[in-house]
């Protein structure tokens, strides 16, 4: 019988795909990184993201400020507000839209190349927000474009803003970018583009895309 000592059994080591956090932790803490070409790409575009140079109103004024020294949006790789659609792949709607500048945003939507995200900035670019209940106010911008990220506030500060553009930051980089789970930008059944609207003899026509946009139900009393 021998006395040699038994070779321990190696732990197999997990596939790529199925390494969990902790794991990948783990091996961080010994200098090795992991990562997949999905990681990768979306690592670069989350923390290049170009924002189209326009605002609307009041809210735009912290938007500039966000790109100030003070608050740096540079930090986060967005600092590159560019002056063409064509080159641009955010849209900050920082302000208030109003009915005849609905169809422009919306043109200007349409302009911009996939992939492409929406950042709603602001009460009114939410709603209408303190003018909700005028004539010549859009009650939100998400009834004409599909808005990724929400930032409530009368003005929100700038912080918020760059709170916002983390959270998109966290949303690019969970897309897929094969398989049923596909990002929008990489399916063909998405739409992309969106009818512009027109601005009638009295109203915004039509005042809303149904396929963009439905209104929450509301539960009613009897
Ligand atoms: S949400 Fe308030 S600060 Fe922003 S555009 Fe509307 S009125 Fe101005």
């Amino acid at each position: 019988m021998s006395d040699a000592p038994s070779t321990p059994t190696p732990t197999p080591f997990p596939a790529a795909g199925n390494i969990s956090d902790a794991e990948r932790e783990e091996l961080r803490r010994h200098g090795i990184l992991l990562t997949s070409l999905e990681e990768l790409y979306n690592w670069g575009r989350a923390n290049s993201i170009w924002p189209l140079q326009f605002g609307l109103a009041c809210c735009a004024i912290e938007m500039i400020a966000a790109a100030t020294a003070r608050f740096d949006i540079a930090r986060f790789g967005a600092e590159i507000f560019r002056p063409s659609p064509r080159q641009a792949d955010l849209m900050i709607v920082s302000g208030t839209v109003t009915k005849k500048m609905a169809p422009n945003v919306v043109r200007l939507w349409n302009q911009m190349p996939e992939p492409k995200y929406c950042i709603a900035m602001g009460a009114c670019a939410i709603s209408g927000g303190p003018f909700k209940q005028g004539y010549n106010v859009l009650k939100g911008v998400d009834r004409f474009i599909p808005v990724d990220i929400y930032i409530p506030g009368c003005p929100p500060r700038p912080e918020a803003l760059l709170n916002g553009l983390i959270e998109l930051q966290k949303k690019i980089q969970t897309e897929k970018v094969a398989g049923p789970q596909a990002a929008k930008h990489l399916r063909s059944d998405v739409q992309s583009e969106f009818p512009v609207p027109e601005y009638g003899e009295h109203d915004i026509v039509p005042s809303k895309n149904p396929d963009v946009w439905s209104p929450p139900s509301l539960p009613r009393k009897a």
